[in-house]
């Protein structure tokens, strides 16, 4: 990355505490990750692997009391004249944290004082600098305010606008961006009263409306039909083009990844498995791939079988096995289990030391034993 970026993720560890199992589960388990201004970052994986928490910890939205988040957030949005600001900083206030060989092993917080910052650090910033979008639309958005309503809204409290006439204005102009059909007809409904993709049109209307510096769009297309999927993709990608907004989009659905994303990690128990610029992480035949990628991909439906494919029994072939239990997170490589690439050489390795992020090309970084690249740590 040449441009410095706009948020900077560095080392992030969200960890809730189960106190049945007086255990952490670590649903975000280290994760180092930077988006460039105008990028959009697609992160990908199965459900479990840490990509929407990673997303919520960025605004400290991860209810459920985390037992802790640890790491540094430096955004370089808003005005920027102060240069970038760390989100989480002041939060290991609230917290003291044993550790053993790096881990943390117990927690000891003053779980008011910590609410009481991140609301107070971050009330600015949500909404207005940084901008959610989610999946389920439909309770996502105000049941008993109008859709016009509550993007206005978002144009009164956000961009300095104070007459409601011009800030109607701006939300028509919003609705027509995101292609809204009848859109001065739709400013007068309730959510209820609209199909599930034109409340994702009116939630995505809503975030823009605020110019955000950075939009995080987390399973925008999970939850709505196939037809409704693809036209929303086809929108996220116009608004790319013509408005060039940062974004960092949540999903498990590859295909979306591959049709909106500048640079994309694949994240799997946790953590970051593979991380570099779309077209070589998920173009077929671009090698290296992390094990974990390839099996992403061969699950896909092949276009020469008009997805219908294949393998011996006819069933689309899946990843063998379950996902890696966060709360019991096992030694070596978080994948190998699951693993079909391990060979005798690297056999012991693969089972007993976890492989490092390495860097394998230029912006292109892996961790498998297979490529052991040029190790920086994160
Ligand atoms: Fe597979 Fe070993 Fe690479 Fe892990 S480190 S992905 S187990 S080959």
């Amino acid at each position: 990355m040449t441009r410095p970026p706009l948020l900077e993720i560095q080392d992030l560890r969200t960890y809730f505490y189960s106190r049945a199992k007086e255990a952490f589960i670590r649903s975000v388990d280290g994760v180092s990750l930077a988006i460039a201004p105008g990028e959009t970052l697609g992160v990908v994986g199965e459900s479990g692997s840490g990509k929407s928490v990673t997303a919520l910890s960025i605004l400290g939205l991860v209810g459920g009391n985390p037992g802790v988040i640890t790491g540094a957030v430096h955004f370089a949005g808003g005005n920027g004249a102060s240069g970038p600001r760390n989100l989480l900083a002041d939060l290991e206030r609230y917290v003291s944290l044993t550790k053993h060989d790096g881990r943390i092993v117990a927690v000891a917080k003053d779980e008011p004082g910590w609410r009481a910052h991140v609301e107070r650090a971050l009330a600015r910033v949500r909404g207005k600098q940084i901008a959610m979008i989610f999946q389920n639309p439909k309770s996502s958005l105000n049941p008993f305010v109008t859709v016009g309503q509550q993007i206005s809204e978002a144009v009164r409290l956000h961009t300095g606008v104070t007459h409601a006439s011009e800030a109607k204005e701006r939300a028509l102009g919003w609705l027509e961006r995101v292609r809204m059909d009848s859109p001065r007809l739709r400013f007068d409904q309730y959510p209820d009263g609209l199909s599930g993709g034109m409340c994702q049109r009116a939630m995505i209307a809503m975030a823009l409306a605020s110019e955000p510096s950075l939009l995080i769009a987390d399973e925008p297309t999970t939850g709505l039909d196939a037809t409704i999927q693809s036209r929303i993709v086809a929108l996220l990608a116009e608004l790319k083009s013509e408005f060039g907004v940062t974004t960092l989009l949540i999903t498990h659905d590859i295909r979306v990844v591959s049709r909106l994303a500048d640079t994309v990690a694949v994240m799997y128990g946790a953590t970051v498995m593979e991380h570099g610029p779309a077209r070589d992480v998920l173009a077929p035949g671009v090698e290296p791939k992390h094990p974990y990628t390839s099996a992403l991909l061969a699950s896909l439906p092949s276009t020469q079988t008009n997805g219908r494919r294949h393998a011996v029994d006819g069933r689309l072939p899946v990843i063998r096995g379950e996902v890696v239990d966060t709360m019991n997170v096992p030694r070596g490589c978080r994948f190998h289990a699951r693993c079909d690439r391990i060979t005798d050489a690297i056999r012991a390795r693969c089972m007993g030391e976890e492989p490092a992020l390495a860097t394998v090309a230029a912006g292109h970084r892996m961790r498998c034993h297979l490529h052991p690249g040029e190790a920086r740590g994160g």
